[in-house]
């Protein structure tokens, strides 16, 4: 591993009462509400952060709206642009800074967290090049007469996108880019264990030029998120988060007839045929689940082996897995750190002792870690599970934990067919050396993602999305923009 120096504590965490950003400025809920948010690694205080109530949601959304109405959205593509560049520099600028914020939030190793700065970037650059590349059509009818028509591309508004904890700072930049490029304003609301780094943001949005109210973070618990997606003025909501809250959210927003965009919860196959380069799969189906301890929507979950290589690759993929470095998030050598928080870990062994009680095989792992550097936080072994039956609990719901259940399977049909038996259909990986079975396999899943010979690959020109329970519309991709634009028809007639 390379060398890399940890940063200091973030300066942000020298004011340990976080306000809202709401209209440009750090404000307090009206109600006074605060809330506390930890480090899981050690339980310790980072912050009291304000808890936002639908007064507050009311006052950000009308803060957005007078923002909408405001010169912003008759800014010439080329300024909205020059914006979002200048964010992507400032965004790298104070990356380590963002990064150390996810890591003391979160509990995700710095030596991940900091990986993200190029994504962030990259992210932000895309989205500028969208600003300019809004275009409308110029379609030729059949009415009677001399009659042009054309369309229009307009913002949608006000936008509210409610994030998960998983993966704070890119979830905001992901968030904000779409919405910077399309003239549109934003109310984002973070999530309640990891609200931080979303602050931090927003004052760098300011600092970046974008203008006062465009911009705007509310944070607190789940009831302001439900406040945003029924509030009235809300035009569109884009939702990263769990399957049941993305379904009351799709209730919430029927009353005002909102777009909505939900990317939601996963249980995604990961397949190794015999032929497969197992070199590189071993270690790729380890970190497809353990990376980030398992909180990851696209985990690969479901692990489907051929049944000629079964009993080798599953005794070379614990060996692996026994030599993954769990411990604090601050050293560089640490791979995972402890999940986001104690409601997490329980829920997590709770998933363990059912995987147990139901007869699956324990490979390795499976227990809360303790002695020196673990007892105060959250630590959980990476775990697996073999001979798993398609019908257990652990091989159908998502667990959003460290914890991996393995298949044995025969043939392509076979496997397709196991591994599209599921609600979800986030991502999915096929690993092979032979093209037809890639190209089969490919055709065949029912899900937003395969990834062939690799895993969890994004890239900001690559839409990324669900099917069936997981959600639909797809963020990134030079589509994505759509989903933050009307569409209107100009009919112009001539004679
Ligand atoms: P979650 O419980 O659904 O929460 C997501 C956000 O919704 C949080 O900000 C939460 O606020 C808020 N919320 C809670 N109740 C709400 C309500 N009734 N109305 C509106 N908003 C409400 O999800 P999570 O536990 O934070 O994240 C894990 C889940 O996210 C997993 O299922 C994972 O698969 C999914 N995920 C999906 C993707 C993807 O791209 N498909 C990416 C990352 C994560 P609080 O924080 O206060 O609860
Ligand atoms: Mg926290």
């Amino acid at each position: 591993m390379t060398m890399m120096t940890i940063p200091p504590r973030p300066a942000l965490l020298d004011t340990p009462e976080q306000d809202m950003l709401i209209g440009g400025r750090r404000v307090p809920a009206l109600s006074g509400k605060r809330f506390e948010t930890r480090n899981p690694a050690t339980g310790a205080l980072l912050a009291t952060v304000a808890e936002g109530g639908a007064e507050d949601v009311d006052r950000a959304v009308k803060a957005a709206r007078a923002a909408f109405e405001g010169p912003w959205r008759r800014m010439k593509p080329v300024e909205r642009q020059r914006i979002l560049l200048r964010l992507a520099d400032l965004v790298e600028a104070h990356y380590e800074e963002l990064a150390m914020l996810d890591t003391l939030d979160l509990g995700a190793p710095y030596s991940r967290t900091i990986m993200g700065k190029a994504r962030a970037g990259a992210l932000l650059r895309y989205y500028a090049g969208q600003a300019t590349l809004i275009t409308g059509d110029t379609i030729d009818n059949s009415a009677p007469g001399d009659v042009l028509s054309h369309t229009l591309k307009e913002p949608i508004g006000v936008v509210a996108a409610i994030n998960p904890w998983n993966g704070p700072i890119g979830m905001s930049v992901w968030k904000a880019a779409p919405v910077l490029a399309s003239g549109c304003t934003l109310v984002m609301k973070p999530a309640e264990q990891t609200p931080l780094s979303a602050l931090r943001f927003g004052d760098l949005c300011l600092e970046a030029g974008v203008p006062e109210g465009v911009i705007n973070i509310v944070t607190g618990l789940g009831d302001a998120g439900a406040a945003l997606s029924s509030h009235p003025d809300v035009d569109k909501i884009a939702f990263t988060g769990s399957t049941g809250v993305g379904q009351k959210i799709l209730h919430a927003a029927a009353g005002s007839m909102k777009r909505v965009t939900v990317e939601l919860g996963g249980k995604s196959p990961n397949i190794v045929f015999a032929d497969a380069d197992l070199d590189k799969a071993v270690p790729a189906a380890a970190m497809a689940v353990f990376a980030n301890s398992g909180q990851i929507c696209s985990a690969g979950t479901r692990l489907f082996v051929q049944s000629s290589i079964h009993d080798d690759f599953m005794a070379r993929l614990a060996a692996f897995t026994q030599g993954i470095r769990v411990g604090d998030p601050l050293d560089p050598e640490t791979q995972i750190g402890p999940v986001v928080s104690a409601v997490q870990m329980d829920k997590i062994l709770a998933f363990i002792e059912g995987a147990h009680s139901e007869g699956a095989r324990p490979v390795t792992g499976g227990r809360r870690m303790s002695g020196a550097g673990f007892d105060a936080g959250y630590f959980i072994e990476p775990t697996i599970f073999s001979h798993v039956g398609d019908e257990m609990t652990i091989a159908r719901e998502e667990i959003f934990g460290p914890v991996l259940s393995a298949f044995a399977f025969d043939t392509v049909e076979e496997v397709l067919a196991r591994a599209n038996a599921t609600d979800f259909g986030l991502g999915s990986g096929v690993w092979t050396r032979d093209l037809a079975t890639a190209h089969r396999m490919a055709r065949g899943i029912r899900a937003g993602s395969v990834w062939v010979n690799c895993y969890q690959m994004l890239d900001p020109g690559v839409p990324f999305g669900g099917y069936k329970m997981s959600g639909f519309g797809r963020e990134s991709g030079p589509h994505h923009i759509e989903d933050y634009l009307e569409t209107k028809a100009v009919w112009i007639k001539l004679d």
